[in-house]
């Protein structure tokens, strides 16, 4: 298993930063070739073009145009290149979004909704909206799912999607070290992306949304109220509402609040492959394995920059090692005071600490639907046109205090100073961490993980990690809330009613 050494780890690198010079310091070490690119600011930069390859072969990457740094470094930062390639992998399994939805019509009566980005938040936002009967448009790429998606098993039966997990592990294991591995009692999934796709668009199809197979390059406000969104081609679709879920790096679309807490990106490396005989056991999915393969062979960089294997064995000779993967986590919330609204990655929806939305939209998206109707039927006069006096922003802000009401804010300010803890780190600090995490009471952790605890619950959370932590972890947590721009920003949002 020489591939062990090398593939499939996951890490998380800070890219970019709060102005301490000590951070900065530590992410150039943590994220290399990103190392000039560490500044935070937000302006306009240059047109990026990155090549691969070395000569006729080579792979140009399409021009972007990126608003600032941060919305850079979410679309791929020197990674670019390989985002874009996992992006569009060959997925003929699934059918095109074109061939099973009727084309957005503009010139007849306008749109309530135009729904921007067909991820897995655009297609069932846009799905549960129609079924609210409003006029709903798709606008984005016709790109089918590439992620291979994990879940826990409860968590996606829950939202009745059991159908497209094509894999069940009973049970779920973490190696920290040589000692017990610790068994999180959990069933866990690999979504079919192919299922996923056809489910979530059958949705669309039953309850009427129409496409638009294109990007969006803008959207702008009309004198009378409605969106205009602009589209490749110089095509407009009049709408009453946008919602931009265009992913994690749609600063061209949104406007993000300026001076948020910096983006880290959770990478990883690996591939599916055929082996003699795997040493996993196929009942159990590996979440993550923290020990150290190379240590007696080769000097590596792991004591200070801990990598852990994601394995998801599929039998007793095929093994699923984390594909290559680009999750930004983190970074600015958006703007609640713009017009426009926000789902999924877009609306910084991804769980700091994991790198998963996927749940989270999924299950949020009936109640944002219905938010986003109410607000529709509130602010129309009886001809069905947004009233001019009525206060946009305010009437926006409805929906964005559904999606970001405080207490979400709280839970969000608490993930991201674990996470900025995490990532000052070594491996045995790491090891220290969640030998702690995993004694807690499962609904503990298991709430952690899920998004599900209340900040009430997570200040109990904190109170038993302090009390079951040893020492040296209790001076890490006093240190990292005391002098970490996370903890102080965690105390102010917790103070915040
Ligand atoms: C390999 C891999 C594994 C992952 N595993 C998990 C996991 O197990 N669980 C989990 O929750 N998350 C996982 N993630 C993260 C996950 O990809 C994202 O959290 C999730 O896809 C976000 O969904 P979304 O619909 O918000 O955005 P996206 O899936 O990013 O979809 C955005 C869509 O918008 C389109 N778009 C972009 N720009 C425009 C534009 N200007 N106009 C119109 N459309 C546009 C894009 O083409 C895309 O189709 C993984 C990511 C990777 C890369």
């Amino acid at each position: 298993m020489v591939m062990m050494e090398c593939l499939g780890t996951r890490n998380i690198a800070a890219m970019a930063g709060y102005p301490s010079p000590a951070r900065r310091c530590r992410a150039r070490r943590l994220s290399g070739k990103h190392s000039t690119r560490l500044h935070w600011y937000r302006s306009r930069i240059p047109t990026i073009q990155a090549r691969a390859g070395d000569g006729s072969e080579s792979c140009v990457v399409v021009k972007e145009d990126f608003v600032d740094e941060e919305d850079y470094i979410k679309a791929g930062g020197s990674e670019l290149l390989f985002v874009q390639m996992q992006q569009t992998k060959p997925m003929d399994k699934q059918a095109k979004i074109a061939d099973k939805l009727p084309s957005i019509t503009v010139g007849e009566s306008i749109l309530d909704l135009v729904v921007i980005g067909c991820g897995p938040a655009g297609l069932s936002l846009a799905a549960e909206s129609a079924k609210l009967g409003l006029k709903v448009g798709l606008v984005g790429p016709d790109l089918p799912f590439t992620n291979n998606y994990g879940v826990w098993e409860d968590e996606f039966k829950g939202l009745g999607l059991e159908k497209c997990i094509e894999h069940v592990w009973k049970d779920t294991i973490v190696y920290l070290d040589s000692d017990d591995p610790i068994l999180i009692g959990r069933a866990y999934g690999r979504v079919s992306r192919h299922l996923l796709h056809e489910e979530l668009l059958k949705r669309c199809v039953e309850s009427g949304v129409s496409y638009l197979n294109s990007k969006v390059e803008r959207i702008i406000e009309a004198t009378d109220g409605h969106s205009l969104v602009i589209c490749e081609r110089d095509i407009i679709i009049p709408c009453r509402f946008a919602t931009v879920a265009s992913g994690a790096a749609s600063g061209k679309l949104l406007q993000y609040e300026v001076g948020g807490p910096r983006v880290s990106v959770q990478t990883a490396y690996g591939v599916e492959v055929e082996v003699e005989n795997n040493p996993y056991d196929p009942s159990l999915m590996v979440f993550m394995d923290y020990r150290d393969y190379t240590k007696p062979a080769v000097q590596c960089l792991e004591a200070e920059y801990p990598t852990f294997l994601y394995v998801m064995p599929m039998s007793p000779t095929r093994v699923f090692f984390e594909e290559w993967s680009y999750i930004p986590v983190g970074g600015s919330l958006p703007n609640t005071e713009q017009k426009n609204l926000a789902f999924g990655a877009a609306a910084s929806m991804v769980h700091p600490a994991t790198g998963y939305s996927v749940v989270r939209s999924l299950s949020e998206a009936p109640k944002y639907a219905s938010v986003i109707a109410n607000i529709l039927k509130q602010g129309m006069d009886s001809k069905h046109v947004m009233t001019p006096d009525k206060n946009i922003g305010n009437i926006s802000m409805q929906a964005w205090s559904s999606l970001w009401p405080q207490e979400r804010k709280r839970q969000r300010s608490f993930f991201l100073f674990g996470l900025a803890l995490i990532l000052q780190l070594d491996i045995e600090g790491i090891r220290t961490f969640f030998h702690t995490f995993f004694r807690l009471p499962n609904w503990m952790w298991q709430g952690f993980l899920g998004s599900t605890l209340s900040s009430a619950n997570l200040i109990v959370f904190a109170f038993y990690m302090f009390v079951m932590a040893p020492n040296s972890m209790r001076m890490c947590l006093i240190r990292h809330l005391l002098s970490d721009p996370t903890g102080s920003t965690m105390v102010r949002t917790f103070l915040t009613l």
